[in-house]
């Protein structure tokens, strides 16, 4: 009953977000804030993953990503691995750390219309009780005054395997999953996406596409970690 009382009185700023120790002033203890790494060095300009030289990544050259641009807060490894899944396992609140980080990277960005997330399929999201794109998306928008559009893009089917495609073909796979609800809303229009990793960008492409098929003339991602791109030498 007094943990309980405690916790309620003083909320998770006062423990580590990674390992659970008491913290004083910041919401990860200084062992484990070693371990969450800021993606503020080289990126590359489109897919927005760290890279070890200046410019557009191979991989971006090789096949170009049909989303605009996409900016990531933190190198997805070591601490930030665990972070983000605790935020996929019931620790919701830590949408409000990430908004934080997302919204320092998303500073002099492109004017954005609308914020769109990522969906879940209906029965996906009851399975975890909420979709963590989405509470980003509120928590990003509560922090810059840009609308949530709900709805827009839903997801209809589940994703199909994918471990034995490349890239293109996963974003044909993914494509026939996505519906979109609503293109009057759309028309013309930038648009963020917010989601929690970028990995293959598969995902991102294959949204980008039915958005602007429905007629998004701008389709941004911010998420808040990605997966550093290592150049094969
Ligand atoms: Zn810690
Ligand atoms: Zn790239």
């Amino acid at each position: 009953m007094l943990k309980f009382l405690a916790e309620a009185m003083f909320p998770k700023a006062f423990t580590c977000d990674i390992c659970g120790i008491e913290t004083f002033g910041s919401n990860l203890c200084p062992d484990c804030a070693k371990t969450v790494e800021l993606n503020d060095k080289i990126t590359c300009p489109l897919c927005g993953r760290r890279v070890l030289h200046d410019g557009v990544c191979i991989e971006c050259r090789d096949l170009p990503p049909l989303f605009d641009k996409a900016v990531s807060a933190l190198v997805y490894n070591g601490g930030t691995q665990k972070l983000i899944a605790k935020f996929k396992n019931g620790s919701e609140y830590l949408k409000e750390y990430f908004a934080d980080l997302i919204c320092e990277k998303l500073k002099g960005f492109e004017p954005i219309d609308y914020i769109l997330y990522v969906p879940m399929t209906a029965k996906a999201e009851a399975k975890r009780g909420y979709n963590q794109s989405k509470l980003l998306a509120e928590s990003v928008s509560a922090r810059t005054s840009t609308p949530v559009a709900y709805g827009v893009i839903v997801k209809s089917k589940e994703t199909p395997a994918q471990k034995t495609l490349n890239r293109a073909e996963r974003t044909d796979n993914l494509n026939s999953c996505f519906t979109v609800n609503d293109r009057k809303l759309l028309k013309g229009k930038s648009i963020l996406l917010t989601d929690d990793v970028l990995t293959t960008g598969a995902t991102a492409d294959a949204m980008t596409k039915k958005l602007k098929t429905a007629g998004a003339a701008k389709v941004f991602f911010a998420t808040v970690a990605s997966v550093e791109y290592k150049q094969k030498p």
